[in-house]
């Protein structure tokens, strides 16, 4: 069909936000800041490059990933400890939060529980902002890297250490269960200090390195208990190419910490109130 004659001024139509996020219950960081000065380290886990590994975070703990040894993209599962089927939910995240998530948002779990699953309470990567690229950190637009997608543009090319492998021999080895098993509950990530976003022109998904150095981190507020994955992506900072083992690769650290007291005024969220009925 031909443009239409006011084609000039329906592209001047003002956008809408989708979901104003001030629908949402504002979250005050001062109770959880409060909380953490006494909170007592109790687990720590070291990711290895190329590699993932789980961790468990009980409701109304801290968890902390950090950047060690140098600038590394880490991908980020994360489940109900009690009933892997609820999850995170990377595309609602996005919807209600925007392309990449800072202090106060939240990561939502999937249908039909759409709750918080954890809240980011420390960004320290939060000065980035968005660049004139359109590019910022910790992004929910990008899915996970995998070895379909690269057999796919690569005519066939077998790669093992992609993070959708590395997190389903991760969730696979936590549980107990086999791989045929375990790759299903893996899931769209919350990819950390990853730097991308869309190029306007094309409105394709781009990377860039990493802003990260050694010794930032983000942190989340475990509002239910919690077991994490987490890889660290053969990309490395991203700034070159991924699904390869060209690009060098560092650890990552996460560390879950226990408050003294519970977190004043917080108390775990709801299920989400929708009934379920569908009209039927
Ligand atoms: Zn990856």
């Amino acid at each position: 069909m031909a443009e239409p004659l006011d084609a000039a001024a329906r592209r001047l139509i003002e956008p809408v936000i989708c979901y104003p996020p001030d629908s949402l219950a504002p979250v005050d960081l001062d109770p959880f800041r409060e909380a953490r000065i006494e909170a007592e380290l109790v687990d720590s886990v070291t990711v290895p490059a190329r590699d993932a590994a789980c961790f468990e975070v009980p409701a109304g703990h801290f968890f902390r990933i950090t950047s060690i040894e140098g600038p590394q993209v880490g991908d980020l599962n994360l489940w109900n400890a009690a009933n892997l089927a609820e999850r995170f939910y990377s595309g609602k995240t996005r919807a209600l939060h925007g392309t990449h998530l800072t202090t106060r948002d939240h990561m939502w779990s999937s249908f039909p529980q759409l709750r918080p699953m954890a809240t980011v309470v420390h960004d320290t990567l939060e000065w980035y902002g968005i660049d004139t690229f359109g590019g910022s950190v910790h992004d929910v637009i990008g899915t996970r890297c995998d070895p379909y997608t690269h057999a796919l543009l690569s005519g066939g090319g077998q790669y093992h250490h992609c993070c959708h492998s590395n997190l389903t021999r991760a969730l696979a080895d936590h549980q107990g269960i086999s791989l045929a098993e375990a790759e299903p509950l893996v899931h769209d990530v919350l990819n950390v200090f990853m730097c991308t976003g869309f190029t306007r022109d094309t409105g394709q998904y781009f990377m860039k390195a990493s802003p990260v150095r050694p010794g930032d981190y983000i942190e989340f507020f475990a509002q239910i208990d919690l077991l994490g994955g987490l890889s660290a992506c053969p990309g490395g900072d991203c700034s070159s190419e991924h699904s390869s083992d060209v690009a060098r690769c560092h650890p990552l650290l996460v560390e879950v910490f226990k408050p003294q007291d519970p977190v004043a005024g917080w108390t775990a969220p709801a299920l989400n109130a929708y009934d379920g009925s569908h009209g039927a």
